[in-house]
């Protein structure tokens, strides 16, 4: 799965929706493929860095829709569809609600494209899916993280703090620092200082990182504080550099 940021408004034509292969009505129950997404974005206010927050944005958007369990993200992104939804269930009416839900909850985003590879045996099968990625996908992403990386947490006045887990593990908060990527993997530091830009009352909290009591393991006085009010007074302490001794809460 692959979201792309353009520059060029003229790359994305707006809702337009490609599927190559066979779509959920047209095959038989119990089919599985490999699958390739691709969706592509443009607004005159979207800087090439918001592609991991739309990303984000859109596997929200798809977990949460009725009959679909969709995990992961890129090339590890997996989903089912469920029996019970089958019958009115197309990949064509996921994209159309996906690009739907992006644009009203984003309206910078201006205009999505998505494309959809299904690899059945008659349209290239597993092989169409692995050569796109190699070739064009993966070359993005190089490119992509090329701009997270390169950062240290020295670097740094303020660290970033992320609470979306809490709405199934209440006293769960994870710290976002440049070099301290949280186990999901799905938010980095240069994407939670972008996430606050867009949406600054969402999940990412902005925290002044103030002086540490120790530098080695990563504890400092103002992030203790902050964790102890967020993790319904729970957590004291807090290492960043640590996952034996006062660790992370995932
Ligand atoms: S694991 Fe941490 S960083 Fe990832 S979504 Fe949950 S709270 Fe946010």
């Amino acid at each position: 799965m692959n979201l792309e940021v353009t520059a060029n408004e003229d790359e994305v034509r707006d809702n337009v929706i490609q599927i190559i292969g066979p779509d959920i009505d047209e095959t038989p129950e119990g089919s599985s493929f490999p699958i390739g997404m691709e969706f592509k974005i443009w607004g005159s206010e979207i800087q090439p860095d918001y592609d991991e927050f739309f990303m984000r944005a859109m596997c929200d958007n798809l977990e949460g829709m009725e009959g679909l369990m969709g995990v992961n993200t890129r090339h590890t992104w997996w989903m089912r569809v469920a029996k019970r939804v089958a019958d009115r269930f197309t990949l064509r009416k996921m994209c159309q609600a996906v690009i739907a839900l992006t644009k009203s909850a984003y309206p910078i985003a201006e205009k999505m494209e998505a494309r959809i590879i299904v690899g059945a045996p008659e349209v290239g099968g597993p092989e169409l899916i692995q050569q796109i990625l190699e070739e064009e996908i993966k070359p993005k992403w190089d490119l992509s993280d090329s701009r997270r990386l390169g950062i240290e947490d020295d670097d740094v006045d303020n660290f970033f703090s992320c609470t979306l887990c809490q709405g199934f593990a209440p006293n769960h908060v994870c710290i976002l620092t440049p070099e301290r990527m949280p186990f999901c993997g799905i938010i980095s530091y240069k994407g939670a200082q972008i996430a606050m830009e867009i949406d600054p009352h969402g999940y990412i909290d902005e925290l002044p990182k103030g002086e540490p009591i120790s530098k080695a393991s990563g504890q400092y006085q103002a992030i203790n504080e902050y964790m102890y009010e967020k993790t319904n007074r729970t957590i004291k302490r807090l290492n960043l550099y640590s996952t034996i001794k006062y660790p992370m809460t995932s």
